[in-house]
């Protein structure tokens, strides 16, 4: 076992909340480490324009993440490739093994998000990338002049729809009800956008096509009604699901695995907190991400400055090797 990398803090994760969380614990003067398995910025990568985070009346999702990058490393946190695959309470101190390696801390910040959840129908998987895809502003650009349909009804289908629509010449927007779940500002902008149409009641059952998607099937979940509808691509919008796999074991997750916490992002083990979409949680926004980063940064401080003198680098690294 490696002893060398330990920290007071280590944030799993650099989406917004990861990254406020990193900046608030550094600056409080704790050795902090962010892992990341992909880009700084988490969903902020594949987000054309935020205009809901106060201070920008828009900015694209790629620039507000580079901007966040710089704030998180400003005092001094470490940033590194890992991909968590376990993280252990020892009690007094946490094992967190990532890409092979293991990192030792006094507090865990969980800021691992949360990725698009599936339709799993036929064709999804197979034309991934031929097709269908999760991600418009990484592959609207390759639908110009065509046309295509977004699956579901929330923020995510209605705003990236109404985006799409700058490449697509025509976006059918299929919602299994016939009220979408979106904010009214984002319903209001696709119901006056001439290159949105409406397919309500309706589940796409199948994704067909030879090289690349050139059809979907629907079944109109009122009448039973089966159809075709001939389309370019596929972006599925249906909501997300936890990336908590790696946290299953420690009991901290609800049974569809978003890790629960109190007010002050504590999970009910002592000394890992969880901040962001991976959050049991009312709303998933940049701007609660944010706020719950600060909060747990805080309480990580509050939490390891309590065991400061039962807890030093020197006892953590006595503990890790009587464990070996
Ligand atoms: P969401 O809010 O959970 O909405 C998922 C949508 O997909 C719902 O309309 C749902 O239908 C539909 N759906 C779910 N499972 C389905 C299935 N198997 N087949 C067909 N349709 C299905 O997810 P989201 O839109 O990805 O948003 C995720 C979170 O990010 C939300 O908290 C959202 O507010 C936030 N967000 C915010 C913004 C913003 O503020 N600008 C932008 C994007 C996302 P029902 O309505 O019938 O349940």
């Amino acid at each position: 076992m490696d002893s060398e990398n330990i920290y007071d803090v280590v944030v799993a994760g650099s989406g917004p909340g990861g990254m406020t969380a990193a900046l608030y614990a550094s600056r409080a003067n704790m050795t902090t480490l962010i892992l990341e398995r992909g880009a700084p910025g988490g969903q902020l990568i594949n987000t054309a324009e935020i205009e809901n985070y106060t201070g920008y009346k828009s900015i694209p999702g790629p620039d507000l993440a580079s901007k966040m990058y710089e704030g998180a490393l400003n005092f001094g946190a470490d940033y590194q490739y890992g991909d968590i695959q376990d993280l252990i309470d020892h009690g007094s101190y946490k094992e967190i093994k990532a890409s092979g390696k293991s990192y030792f801390a006094r507090a865990v910040i969980i800021a691992t998000g949360a990725e698009h959840k599936k339709l799993g129908v036929p064709g999804e998987e197979s034309f991934n990338g031929r097709g269908v895809s999760y991600c418009a502003v990484c592959d609207g650009a390759f639908f110009k002049g065509k046309d295509i349909v977004v699956v579901g009804g929330g923020d995510s289908a209605v705003e990236e729809g109404n985006y799409l629509t700058q490449f697509a010449d025509q976006v059918s927007i299929i919602h299994r009800r016939d009220e979408l779940r979106a904010q009214k500002v984002l319903q209001d902008r696709a119901f006056n956008n001439d290159k949105i149409d409406f397919i309500w009641d309706s589940v796409v059952e199948e994704i067909m096509g030879d090289d690349s998607v050139s059809k979907v099937r629907l079944r109109n979940v009122k009448t039973g009604e089966v159809s075709e509808l001939d389309t370019n691509g596929t972006f599925i919008y249906i909501g997300l699901v936890p990336n908590s796999q790696a946290f299953a074991g420690l009991g901290i997750c609800d049974d569809q695995g978003w890790v629960i916490t109190n007010e002050k992002m504590e999970s009910k083990v002592p000394g890992i907190f969880a901040i962001g979409d991976v959050r049991q949680t009312v709303l998933r926004q940049v701007a609660t991400a944010v706020g719950d980063g600060a909060v747990a940064g805080n309480e990580a401080f509050n939490y390891v400055e309590e065991f400061k003198d039962s807890l030093t680098k020197e006892k953590i690294s006595q503990s890790i090797k009587e464990s070996e």
